[in-house]
């Protein structure tokens, strides 16, 4: 059986983005019914030689505002009990914000292995980010630009 990775963070990091690229899909799966959240999408990764399962927890942005917390926490739970390693992915050029912090929180209780992500890591517009996120007590977070293919071989 391949290794299951799991993508978490909070919306908007580029998790999508990043399973596309993962995958090889250039447009996102949209949800053909309105108002269901989407709990994970499942596809085949490549990356170099390494062949595995990743697994995008995305559809939080459908949820009700008064749920989001809830659900997050449900979601990043289950993908971490179902996963091998979890990328955290957090936008360098928002920098840490304080629902990255709280996504930080709940994978570092895991014992599922996991990797710092910083994404749209493009320009110097994410270096502040970037030295930021030593703070999550996570590790060095690996710079990648999801949308531009970059730092994929660091990942
Ligand atoms: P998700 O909600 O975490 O799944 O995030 P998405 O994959 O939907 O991406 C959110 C936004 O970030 C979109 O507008 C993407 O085009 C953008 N994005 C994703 N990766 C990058 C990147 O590497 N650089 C920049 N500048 N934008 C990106």
């Amino acid at each position: 059986m391949k290794p299951v990775v799991a993508i978490l963070g909070r919306p908007n990091v580029g998790k999508s983005t990043l399973f596309n690229r993962l995958t090889g899909r250039r447009s996102a799966l949209v949800d053909p019914t309105p108002g269901v959240t989407r709990d994970r999408r499942e596809g085949d990764a490549y990356l170099g030689r390494l062949r595995f399962t990743v697994v995008d927890t995305a559809g939080l942005e459908d949820a009700p505002a008064t749920k989001v917390e809830s659900e997050m926490q449900a979601q990043t739970k289950r993908a971490l009990a179902d996963a091998d390693v979890a990328l955290l992915l957090f936008d360098a050029r928002a920098g840490v914000t304080p629902l990255d912090r709280h996504f930080a929180d709940l994978v570092r209780r895991a014992s599922t292995p996991i990797i710092l992500v910083a994404n749209k890591c493009e320009s110097r517009a994410a270096n502040a980010g970037l030295m930021e996120a030593y703070e999550l007590g996570l590790g060095e977070p690996i710079a990648i630009a999801s949308e531009h293919g970059i730092g994929m071989p660091d990942l």
